[in-house]
């Protein structure tokens, strides 16, 4: 089988060449932490749930974000692997691929933070519209 990998020149490091099939291919302990991520399940018999507190890893969970930094980015170890795993783009679709499959935050302080930037965005447009109407 020709992987992607095996295609590409060994000194290869441009980013546009990084997609998230290939960083499961360079390092398959972000497939693991996707599948994790997936499993993740808002508990409805509880009273909120928030996808910031299991990404970050407070409020009693472990976090997911502090075991993606070892895996992807700058903070990466060189240990001789594939250098584009190591970069910010690497980190980025990894970071967006793994907390996208996360459920949404339910009743926790981030909607709250959400709903006052919201609410504050509406007194702004109506206010805007009070003046413009002098
Ligand atoms: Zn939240």
């Amino acid at each position: 089988m020709t992987s992607t990998i095996s295609t590409l020149p060994q000194s290869c490091s441009t980013e546009q060449a990084i997609t998230w099939e290939l960083l499961i291919e360079l390092e398959p302990r972000l497939l693991d932490l996707y599948q994790e991520a997936r499993s993740v399940r808002d508990d409805r018999s509880k009273p909120w749930f928030c996808a910031n507190a299991v990404w970050y890893g407070h409020h009693g969970f472990e976090g997911l974000r502090p075991r993606l930094v070892d895996l992807v980015g700058y903070r990466r170890r060189d240990d001789g692997s594939d250098p584009r795993l190591a970069t910010s783009l690497a980190y980025d679709i990894a970071y967006r691929t793994i907390y996208n499959v996360l459920p949404d935050c339910r009743n926790c302080s981030c909607v709250d933070v959400a709903a006052i930037i919201e609410a504050r965005r509406a007194m702004r447009r109506r206010a805007g519209r009070r003046i413009a109407a002098r």
